[in-house]
């Protein structure tokens, strides 16, 4: 594929991000809490996320193998960071969660397209279109901030989605979260997830990791704000002075 095919497939693939952002604001995705009948098949939400988010852990490693840059320590890294994100979210997340309600086959669906393309624009551009990175990308402050990043999004997405996990393991219902940023912001998981992205694009240096970020954060912030307005209208006394997603400001 030519560059000017690949810049040209992410901008129309970004604006997509922008036009779920719209709609999710609109309407949640309809699992976990918002799970309604009426999205037609439903699967277990455990299976749910293993089937969502398999094919991520896969896509980027295959872009890789079928590349020329194997041997290069650079594009290993790169493989090795989404690895852990993706081998936690797919294979370690799901049975560490309760099985919780059910979620549309459809929407699963829907993210496994996603997963694919995500991971085609990241793969396709970092091991095949992009010029290779310089030998010393490893010690640069991009990538050194950027791997700082990512990982302080992991820790705080991980971290915060274990405070949600023992809440759910103790009862059926919603309650208020406690500790960590939960001290701030209705969803911590989030901003954690959002950080992540952010760092993934700083470290790569591209912009389909950027690509990733917006959608991540069209994903999310809509969702966040949804979750924050359900705790304010089904939980009483729920912290007034928490923020939805950005500490002190949202
Ligand atoms: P939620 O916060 O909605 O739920 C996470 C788990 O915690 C569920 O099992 C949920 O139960 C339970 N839970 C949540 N809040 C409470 C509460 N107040 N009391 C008791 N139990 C609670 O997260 P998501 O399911 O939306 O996302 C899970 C992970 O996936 C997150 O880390 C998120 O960042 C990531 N993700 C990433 C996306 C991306 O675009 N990169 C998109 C979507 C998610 P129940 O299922 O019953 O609600």
């Amino acid at each position: 594929m030519s560059l000017a095919w690949f810049n040209g497939l992410l901008i129309a693939w970004s604006a997509i991000a922008l036009i779920s952002f719209g709609s999710l604001w609109w309407k949640p995705a309809p699992y976990g809490r918002y799970f309604e009948p009426g999205w037609g098949r439903a699967l277990d939400a455990r299976w749910g996320w293993i089937l969502m988010e398999s094919p991520a852990v896969l896509v980027l490693p295959f872009w890789f193998v079928i590349s020329e840059r194997t041997a290069n320590p650079i594009a290993q890294v790169f493989v090795l960071l989404w690895l852990v994100h993706y081998i936690h979210r797919a294979w370690i997340y799901p049975f560490r969660k309760q099985a919780g309600r059910p979620m549309p086959l459809g929407l699963a669906l829907c993210a496994v397209a996603f997963n694919l393309v995500n991971g085609g624009f990241n793969g396709g551009w970092l091991f095949h279109l992009s010029p290779a990175h310089p030998p010393d990308w490893l010690s640069r402050p991009q990538f050194l901030i950027g791997v700082a990043v990512f990982a302080g999004g992991f820790a705080i997405n991980v971290q915060a989605d274990t405070v949600l996990i023992r809440l759910r393991r103790k009862s059926p219902h919603y309650r208020t979260p406690e500790g960590g940023l939960f001290r701030w912001i209705s969803c911590p998981n989030y901003l954690g997830e959002i950080v992540e992205w952010c760092g993934w694009a700083i470290l790569t240096w591209s912009w389909a990791g950027l690509s990733f970020a917006v959608w991540t954060a069209a994903n999310l912030v809509p969702r966040a704000v949804a979750h924050h307005r359900f705790y304010g209208t089904h939980i009483e006394g729920y912290p007034a002075s928490r923020k939805a997603i950005l500490p002190f400001v949202f």
